[in-house]
């Protein structure tokens, strides 16, 4: 059994759509978990709708009836039949929209965040299974959230795995031997689901941290041993640089789990960073491979260890260096170390890289205003905290001076920590 995610930018329109069909066909004789993101920007345009409803602001209104016609514009594209049943399917699904807009929202914000924003990802699968069955592929639809079960950190549902693993044994796992409308002979038994969402024992619905359907199809992958995974991306595969910071980019042939976590980990958005620690645990293979080109080599991440040939740049702009001291001008010690990373953890607020020294602890984050305002003002009823914006973090693995040079060239370095194969560097455009 394989299990595909195709993300957001593959089934942006009718034409991506298509497409996924078209790669689908290739693999003739197969059972096929596909994991499927909202279509497009969808999940951006759903923040937008729960900060309408959730702050009263924007005109909530508006922006669901532009995420309405958005899809059932590619709709009227892929289904020309106007009586086709998916017109039905997916208004009902809207439905959900509908009440979550007139309903006074609770308190709980990122609960809200996840009701909403988690319907891209139900819309999105619909369409894209009603197509698939409309071009002679035999796919089921699935509800993930029957799977994967999550606990009640909305927003960033932290996976809880014996469940999981139980309900997919009990009842994912199964549906490959159930019978498939229309399964004649050497057909593929394809079932699609949602990436990004998962369920609580209560029947809530969590998210898993944006771009989380990378991670989607690794613990689907995980709980029912696949023989891979293949992510299909508008690219050619993994490659050592972004292409929209840097002109000449080089895609990577292989890579180790261990890279391939340090990358992700660092911020390469190539693959969500949750994703790789399953497949390890499992030696399953990850390719990452063009749905543009799908009959391409890509990328293979694998356990087979081999530095790699070139550097690889990992770029992040909005940073926000920030330094925090004792107020006494003491030491920083142990205690305030726990405490500070308390905070840190208990506002959400994400570390990309830190340092230390006798009187100061700095560290570099995105620049989060749903977050970090919040954090800055209770680290500042303790310490002494000094911060500075608009900063960009660069990392670079496989590194040396030259190329460390060459990329801070009129750039002036705020901060630079270093270890054996990694170095990153904090920066400000001069
Ligand atoms: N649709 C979600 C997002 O945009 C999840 C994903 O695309 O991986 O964050
Ligand atoms: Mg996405």
């Amino acid at each position: 059994m394989k299990v595909f995610k195709f993300g957001g930018a593959s089934v942006k329109d009718a034409n991506a759509v298509k497409n996924v069909g078209t790669v689908l066909k290739r693999f003739p004789n197969e059972n096929i978990i596909v994991v499927v993101s909202a279509m497009g920007k969808t999940t951006n345009a759903l923040e937008r709708l729960t900060d309408a409803v959730f702050f009263k602001k924007g005109n909530a209104t508006a922006i669901l009836d532009e995420i309405k016609k958005y899809h059932f514009d590619i709709i009227e594209e892929l289904f020309p039949n106007r009586n086709h049943a998916v017109y039905t399917e997916i208004n009902n699904t809207f439905v959900e929209l509908d009440w979550a807009i007139e309903d006074e929202p609770t308190v709980n914000y990122n609960y809200e965040y996840d009701k909403m924003v988690s319907m891209g990802e139900i819309i999105s699968t619909k369409i894209v299974n009603a197509y698939l069955k409309e071009s002679d592929l035999i796919s089921k639809w699935v509800d993930v959230r029957d799977f994967i079960q999550t606990d009640n950190t909305y927003r960033e549902g932290k996976v809880n795995w014996e469940l999981s693993q139980k309900l997919v044994n009990e009842y994912l796992l199964p549906l490959f031997n159930s019978p498939f409308e229309g399964a004649e002979g050497d057909v593929s038994k394809i079932i699609i689901t949602q990436g990004f969402i998962g369920g609580t024992s209560e029947n809530f619905t969590t998210t898993l941290g944006r771009e989380g359907s990378d991670y989607t199809a690794a613990i689907l992958a995980f709980t029912t041993n696949a023989e891979s995974v293949t992510i299909w991306k508008d690219v050619p595969g993994v490659l050592n640089a972004d292409p929209k910071w840097f002109d000449e980019t080089k895609k990577l042939e292989q890579l180790s789990y261990q890279d391939a976590i340090e990358l992700a980990y660092y911020g390469a958005t190539v693959i969500h960073p949750k994703t790789i620690k399953p497949l390890q645990n499992k030696k399953i293979p990850l390719y990452v491979k063009s749905f543009i080109h799908p009959e391409e080599k890509g990328t293979v991440i694998n356990e087979v260890q081999s530095p790699l040939p070139i550097p690889c740049f990992i770029f992040k702009v909005n940073q926000v260096l920030i330094s925090i001291s004792p107020k006494d001008f003491s030491f920083i010690v142990e205690e305030n170390f726990s405490d500070i990373f308390n905070l840190f953890a208990e506002k959400q607020v994400k570390v990309n890289v830190m340092q230390n020294s006798a009187i100061s602890f700095s560290v570099s984050v995105d620049n989060d205003e749903r977050k970090l305002p919040d954090l800055i003002k209770t680290l500042q009823k303790q310490y002494r905290v000094l911060y500075n914006d608009n900063l960009e973090l660069i990392t670079i693995r496989y590194y040396d001076q030259p190329t460390i040079d060459r990329v801070t060239l009129d750039k002036k370095i705020l901060l630079e920590v270093k270890s054996r194969y990694t170095v990153q560097l904090v920066v400000k455009n001069s």
